[in-house]
């Protein structure tokens, strides 16, 4: 199959090059290209106004804010997480000399499962690290209220849940803090780049102290921060792209509505359905291929698509929890994580971007439909 035939399962939502010149212009006659510049604060404070929240400090990825969130609650010990997820959310565990513990997913919307956290705590247990997979809610209520109870932080990995909203207030409310990645595969990127949500200014304080060396002044060097600052070229790159990630949202939207429909009829495919009262971003559509009723496993299915130029994307297969700095841990076990493995043995997730045409859609739903 030819290159410029293929259908990728993303694509970089990039603002119009002449838009952002003036941007570059401002940039270059200030000469002040990183370290908490114009940009940068107007991206924070553009991105509180979108998001409904409070406090937020940018990352120069998204994989920072969430090694960094666990230093500033000073986390120790064991991390409760979820095996579904990108291995960013283990690493950063990992990288703080925390032991993450797997604990298994709800089969349905494949985030922790609530029910199953507790058996899960020990007494060197000292945080929760749930994942909003696909952007797809957690139980934040039952989350929060489990840590509560067993005085647990929480760090919510909002990688997926740039812009959702429940009963109309952030999801990014929940918990201790919130992380999300602005990666040029997600809903809303600044080519690289993330951020860290927080409830109090004391906290924003810590966390832009963390994020730039620990320095509180010239001479002050408050805590081992490390250098993870968001640059004046990405901040202005996220400030435009600000203003065109809602009508890529609304074209997101209406991609998952053909998918859905079209697919609503097909034995065997399973798709995540929209929860009442929350405003989704259809960052992702995933698929379920139930290999008996389908007549075709997932990875046949993975590789007649790829064949006929549809590049869809297992994810998330392997399970963090079978990846090799991991796969030893006694949480890792296959009877452990039943319901993870299942969604990492018969997933795709299928092409949607802001470009992805209609015709696209119709394409790819030719190959699954006509089998
Ligand atoms: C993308 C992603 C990250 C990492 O973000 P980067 O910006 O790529 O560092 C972390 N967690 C999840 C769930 C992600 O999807």
């Amino acid at each position: 199959m030819h290159k410029s035939n293929q259908i990728t399962v993303t694509s970089p939502l990039l603002p119009p090059l002449e838009e952002f010149i003036p941007y570059l212009e401002e940039i270059w006659d200030s000469k002040w290209i990183t370290n908490n510049g114009q940009f940068h604060q107007k991206l924070e404070q553009a991105l509180c106004e979108y998001l409904g929240v409070k406090y937020i400090s940018v990352f120069t990825n998204g994989t920072l804010p969430l090694i960094t969130a666990l230093q500033a609650l000073r986390i120790t010990g064991e991390v409760i997480t979820t095996p579904y997820s990108f291995v960013a959310t283990s690493h950063a565990i990992w990288w703080n000399g925390l032991q993450p513990v797997f604990v298994d997913v709800d089969p349905i919307t494949g985030n922790i499962d609530p029910d199953k956290i507790e058996a899960a705590i020990t007494p060197r247990t000292t945080a929760i690290m749930p994942v909003h997979v696909y952007g797809n809610p957690c139980d934040t209520d039952r989350i929060d209220a489990l840590a509560k109870k067993y005085n647990l932080k929480v760090i919510y990995d909002a990688a997926h849940a740039f812009g959702v909203k429940v009963n109309g207030k952030s999801l990014l409310e929940a918990g201790n803090m919130s992380t999300l990645s602005f990666h040029a595969t997600k809903t809303y990127n600044t080519i690289e780049g993330g951020a860290l949500v927080c409830h109090s200014a004391e906290m924003k304080q810590q966390i832009d102290y963390l994020k730039n060396f620990g320095f509180e002044d010239e001479t002050v060097v408050v805590a081992p921060g490390i250098n993870s600052k968001m640059d004046e070229l990405r901040a202005a790159y996220g400030l435009l792209n600000l203003k065109h990630v809602d009508k890529a949202i609304a074209h997101r939207q209406k991609l998952t509505n053909a998918y859905r429909e079209a697919l609503s009829s097909v034995n065997g495919i399973y798709f995540l359905k929209d929860i009442e009262g929350v405003r989704h971003n259809y960052s992702y559509f995933p698929i379920f291929v139930n290999a008996e009723e389908y007549g075709m496993t997932r990875d046949e299915l993975y590789f007649k698509l790829k064949e006929n130029g549809v590049l869809g994307r297992r994810y998330f297969y392997p399970l963090i929890s079978d990846f090799s700095p991991y796969k030893s841990y006694i949480s890792a076990s296959k009877e452990n994580l039943p319901n993870a493995n299942k969604l990492a043995d018969t997933v795709i997730c299928l092409p949607l971007h802001a470009e992805l045409a209609e015709a696209d859609v119709e394409r790819i739903l030719n190959i699954i439909i006509k089998k």
